[in-house]
């Protein structure tokens, strides 16, 4: 069993964005972080992506608005945000309050500063297999720890389990591209699956994006299969000064024992999800660039 080191492949795309940010002349790409409230995931989340960004070099600019703000006041600064030549890329923290509808605010980011993704444009991009757009960062970044990890796709049963619209659906879609490294055959399991164990027993891959704690176990793994976990779940853990533990959504200490490779929670997918932002900044940056001519 070999186990894929998603801190080892972030870090090696950091430094890899790092040297490519530090020989670009003039002006530095920017990343535009709005997190609306204080939601404490949110928080920790937004401060990694802004140290992220200063660690390769790219600028930065934190905007905080208070957690009542209103659905149309976030549309007006998104469309400040949109019109403002020295952003690149903007990124909503989500979840975002009860107020705001998050669909609609990810539809009103201009596609070309889309870098989280989540628009339908850049998603209906990934649908048509057209690389010029943002793929959104966690399946991005699953691709990417596969194809870093040695694994092609081609010929082999993908069985991703979750079908939103941050995780399952794009990543599944990202393994049926008719391109190298991709060409899966792709099953999608959801909670209205019937016999959802029979179905992962026969994957080659198994994606799981669920958000149940250690749901996924050794019974509804084929030996030998490349297992990569999604979730992130906060489980209660008197043993820890925090009070909880960190657990993906495949119980890994038996999983581990008979996947061919499989992530870790946490090192795994969680620092692949920030490379991949950073890599759509740079992105977004270049393409801007080449349209101002
Ligand atoms: P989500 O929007 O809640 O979607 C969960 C999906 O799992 C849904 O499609 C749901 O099915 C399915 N599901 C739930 N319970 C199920 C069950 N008992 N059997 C079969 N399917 C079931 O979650 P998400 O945003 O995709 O996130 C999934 C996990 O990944 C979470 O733990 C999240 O924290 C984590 N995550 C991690 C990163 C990262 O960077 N590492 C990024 C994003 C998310 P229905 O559609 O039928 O309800």
């Amino acid at each position: 069993m070999t186990i894929i080191d998603g801190n080892k492949i972030a870090s090696d795309i950091i430094a890899e964005l790092k040297a490519e940010v530090a020989a670009l002349p003039g002006r530095k790409p920017c990343i535009a972080l709005v997190r609306v409230g204080d939601d404490p995931a949110s928080v920790s989340y937004v401060r990694k992506k802004e140290k992220t960004a200063e660690e390769i070099g790219i600028t930065s600019r934190v905007i905080l608005p208070p957690v009542s703000i209103s659905h149309a006041e976030l549309t007006k600064l998104i469309e400040e945000l949109n019109q403002d030549d020295s952003v690149d890329g903007i990124l909503v923290q989500s979840p975002m309050p009860k107020q705001i509808d998050e669909l609609v605010i990810f539809r009103t980011i201009s596609p070309e500063k889309d870098i989280d993704g989540l628009g339908t444009m850049n998603l209906g991009k990934v649908a048509q297999d057209d690389e010029t757009g943002f793929v959104s960062c966690t399946p991005a970044g699953i691709m990417t720890l596969l194809s870093r990890s040695q694994v092609d796709l081609k010929g082999k049963h993908v069985v991703v389990i979750g079908r939103s619209l941050l995780v399952g659906k794009p990543v599944a879609l990202l393994a049926l591209q008719k391109k190298a490294g991709a060409n899966g055959t792709v099953t999608v399991c959801h909670s209205a699956t019937a016999d959802l164990p029979a179905i992962a027993r026969q994957a080659d891959v198994l994606i799981a994006a669920i958000g149940r704690p250690e749901f996924v176990t050794a019974d509804m793994v084929k030996p030998g299969a490349v297992v990569i976990d999604v979730g992130v779940n906060r489980v209660p853990d008197s043993t820890r000064k925090t009070g909880y533990r960190l657990t993906g959504d495949v119980h890994f200490p038996t999983v581990s024992t008979i996947a061919g490779k499989i992530t870790p929670v946490p090192g795994g997918v969680g620092p692949m999800t920030v490379a991949m932002l950073m890599k759509n900044t740079v992105k977004a940056y270049h393409l801007r660039q080449t349209q101002r001519g």
